[in-house]
């Protein structure tokens, strides 16, 4: 089997994903009892790296691996393996929130409101965790959400820094338009309210199984997201979910709040209180 930096052993392929390649991988350097050796390694290809820029991408890394939060796939390491940038992370074996919405459709199935309000919240700590940080995301979507022991997991925190340092993948770096801002899709600059935006599509998701903004084709969708106004969430869900909702998805970032803002509003910090 193949095995990178002489300690990750790769065992199956999870993925190819918008810049790169996803790996399950052993950590045969931590081969523990209780499982938990496995771990992701993500290929990213950067051709050939100006020596400054592997020294900025190697930069950012390192500060990612520092940061720590329950609701944040672990950042463990990275490397530079030919013409690969290689980051390991946290296995997260529950499978995507993609995956969980598609089955749970299949199912005619719909996530009660008091599951939402748990993920919900936990998205948004996570988020402000990171923005407290100065991390942005860039690319929230459902396909960057793992559920782990019915915990919410955001994966991808800060890779967007990592290749941003490296001129090739800045230029070709674009998240999913499903959840990308207005302000994004105008190119007016990305920001952390970009991110709340993000969070207010996958809310909308959790409680309808659909898109907020949808049509047919790219453009049709782009649209929408800088021309449309959403639905409403179903009525079966409270008001007050629906207002924050709204707030979320202001055209204006100014106007959205900011994840410390959200956690002050009454009816998610009631429900925050009373959270395990
Ligand atoms: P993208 O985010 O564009 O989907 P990724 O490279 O992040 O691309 O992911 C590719 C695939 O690997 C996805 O199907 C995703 O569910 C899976 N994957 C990514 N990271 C993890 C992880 N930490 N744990 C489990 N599966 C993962
Ligand atoms: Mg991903």
């Amino acid at each position: 089997p193949r095995v990178l930096a002489n300690r990750y052993e790769i065992v199956k392929k999870l993925g190819k994903g918008n810049f790169g390649t996803a790996y399950l991988c052993k950590d045969l350097r931590n081969k523990l009892k209780d499982g938990t050796e496995l771990k992701v390694l993500k290929e990213i290809s950067v051709g050939d790296l100006q020596p400054d820029e592997s020294v900025d991408a190697m930069h950012e890394a390192r500060l990612l691996s520092k940061l720590d939060h329950p609701s944040i796939v672990k950042f463990h390491d990275s490397f530079i393996d030919g013409e690969f940038f290689c980051i390991v992370t946290e296995y997260c074996e529950g499978g995507d929130l993609d995956m969980k919405i598609n089955e749970m459709k299949k199912k005619k199935e719909a996530f009660d409101e008091k599951t939402i309000m748990d993920w919900f919240i936990q998205l948004i700590l996570a988020v402000h965790y990171m923005h407290t940080r100065r991390v942005l995301h860039r690319d929230l979507k459902t396909r960057n959400i793992f559920l782990k022991m019915n915990r919410m997991k955001i994966g991808d925190f800060g890779i967007s820094r990592i290749l941003m340092g490296t001129t090739d993948l800045a230029s070709t770096f674009t998240g999913t338009p499903y959840y990308m801002s207005p302000e994004v899709l105008k190119h007016e600059g990305y920001n952390s309210k970009s991110d709340i935006w993000s969070i207010g599509c996958i809310l909308y998701e959790l409680c309808t199984l659909n898109h907020a903004f949808n049509g047919t084709g790219l453009m049709a969708v782009m649209y929408k997201v800088v021309e449309g106004e959403p639905n409403n969430l179903p009525s079966t869900f409270s008001p007050e979910l629906n207002n924050i909702f709204r707030l979320m998805l202001n055209k204006d970032p100014a106007k959205r709040p900011a994840a410390s803002e959200l956690l002050k509003i009454p009816f998610i910090a009631q429900h925050l209180s009373k959270m395990s």
